[in-house]
């Protein structure tokens, strides 16, 4: 197992968690160890490597500004599994008080060998109720020799009485560049020739559990030898290497449908997995959305198309059959279906056109007609931000696809444009829209829709004062933003 085999032996050899690894060594050069400690954090990001290496360092004979000597008779017995003074156990197999009445009473016994008795808890949120209270009474009255180091990923779950009685420590998911170096390493002295790039592609796939991507590291050259290729790699870990990913990423971009539904039929039928080609495909987007958000001009409408079509591809579910096209149709589909006429900028368009026809077909005063228009508009913005935020979906179906109708007591009748949305905010979104156009308007509000012709002058707007409460609440009407 190369995972053991390449454990790390001392502080130094601990990736990606410096700010743990160094408070602990000053703790220990000065003397002040803490008598329980708690590590919580992701699955193989070092909790029970460090808890080790601490538990040498506690009782190594030859401590070298804070680390272990890895020589002495104590250090030894702790790396050959045979230290009786290292006490694990795994709360996930040990749950109840028994087993902590257990651990108490070995307690209650001296060290037979070394300085200190270290006790390490793995998983401890798995404990029952009663085996926490037992624990916290050890914790609360710990014999002098006695260390507590406690591990768990599920923090959360772990009562605040015992989180209060240790010293916390939280691990972070290992940085891929820091996963890749140490894989080159044990590469490198291993005699395996791996590319930097099939390292990168383990190391992103391992989502920063150091401990999961040596094991796929080896399953890699279990399978193919000491000289894998990137394809070898990425065909072992499932990775969909086909240029289609990039096909119908730029299909959607440019609002190609017709060439993303042929895509997502083709790949269907050649039988490849589409929950592993649509996300490969969302990869490529998301790198796109980050050049865009990075670059100088950023350009809010690209900026919220690509994360409307990642929305979209990441909603698509294909638990039900991984080769089934169906749900990457419906995600291109409703990811383009509200782009070609209902991007902010055109939403802008569409007011300031009907303003010129309300002026033309109405002997209102021209001064106060776009200001209430723009008001009502800038409600009606401000109801699509706050849906969007609870609900991408919805907020797509409201997005410069209907307006403000009439707000008469506790209704509010919206005018769409399109039958498509209209019934999609009645039959899913209705609950959401009332919900957060009361808390715009501080009262409660029943939805009423109808359909409107978008060239048709609207009625004369008589509530201002619904803009200027979503304004005063913070809102800000999206068109101005975009203009900037
Ligand atoms: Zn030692």
């Amino acid at each position: 197992m190369l995972y053991s085999k390449w454990r790390p032996k001392g502080f130094e050899e601990v990736v990606g968690q410096e700010p743990i690894v160094t408070t602990l060594r000053n703790a220990l050069s000065s003397d002040q160890v803490a008598h329980a400690y708690l590590f919580s954090g992701p699955r193989g990001t070092g909790k029970t490597t460090t808890a080790r290496i601490l538990a040498k360092a506690i009782n190594c004979e030859d401590l070298n500004n804070g680390d272990p000597c890895n020589q002495c008779s104590s250090c030894n017995s702790i790396n050959e599994d045979v230290a009786f003074d290292l006490i694990e156990m795994d709360a996930a197999s040990n749950r109840g008080i028994d087993d902590v009445r257990d651990l108490r009473e070995r307690i209650a016994f001296s060290p037979s060998v070394m300085k200190h008795k270290v006790y390490l808890l793995d998983e401890v949120h798995m404990l029952t109720t009663g085996a926490f209270n037992a624990l916290l009474k050890t914790l609360e009255e710990p014999p002098s020799y006695a260390i507590f180091v406690l591990a768990t990923t599920e923090l959360h779950q772990v009562p605040a009485t015992i989180v209060s009685r240790c010293q916390r420590f939280d691990f972070r998911r290992v940085p891929n560049d820091a996963i890749v170096q140490r894989l080159a390493f044990i590469a490198k002295e291993e005699g395996c020739t791996i590319s930097e790039e099939s390292l990168s592609v383990i190391a992103r796939q391992s989502r920063g559990g150091m401990r999961d991507a040596i094991t796929m590291f080896e399953q890699v050259v279990a399978l193919f030898g000491l000289t894998p290729t990137v394809e070898e790699v990425n065909n072992m870990l499932g990775i969909i290497e086909d240029d289609r990913t990039n096909e119908l990423a730029s299909a959607l971009v440019s609002d190609d449908l017709v060439r993303a539904l042929e895509l997502s039929r083709e790949v269907s039928d050649d039988g490849l997995d589409l929950t592993k080609f649509t996300k490969a495909t969302i990869n490529i987007l998301r790198e796109r959305l980050l050049v865009t958000a990075r670059s100088k001009d950023v350009d809010l409408i690209s900026l919220s198309k690509l994360s409307r079509i990642i929305a979209n591809l990441a909603a698509a579910d294909f638990r039900r059959d991984p080769s089934d096209a169906i749900p990457l149709e419906v995600a291109c589909t409703t990811a383009l279906i509200v782009e070609p006429e209902n991007s902010s900028i055109n939403s802008v368009q569409k007011v300031d056109n009907s303003v010129a026809t309300t002026n033309s077909n109405t002997t209102g005063s021209a001064r106060d007609v776009p200001i209430e228009e723009s008001e009502e508009d800038r409600f009606i913005q401000a109801l699509y931000q706050k849906c969007r935020e609870k609900d991408v979906k919805a907020g797509a179906w409201l997005n410069g696809s209907c307006e403000v109708l009439s707000m008469d007591g506790n209704i509010l009748k919206l005018g769409f444009y399109k039958p498509f949305h209209m019934q999609k905010v009645e039959n899913e979104g209705r609950t959401l829209v009332e919900q957060q156009a009361s808390i715009l308007l501080k009262r409660d509000v029943t939805l009423e829709v109808q359909l409107v012709n978008d060239k048709k002058p609207r009625r004369a707007p008589q509530r201002g004062h619904l803009a200027k409460a979503a304004l005063e609440l913070g809102a800000k009407p999206v068109h101005l933003e975009g203009k900037d």
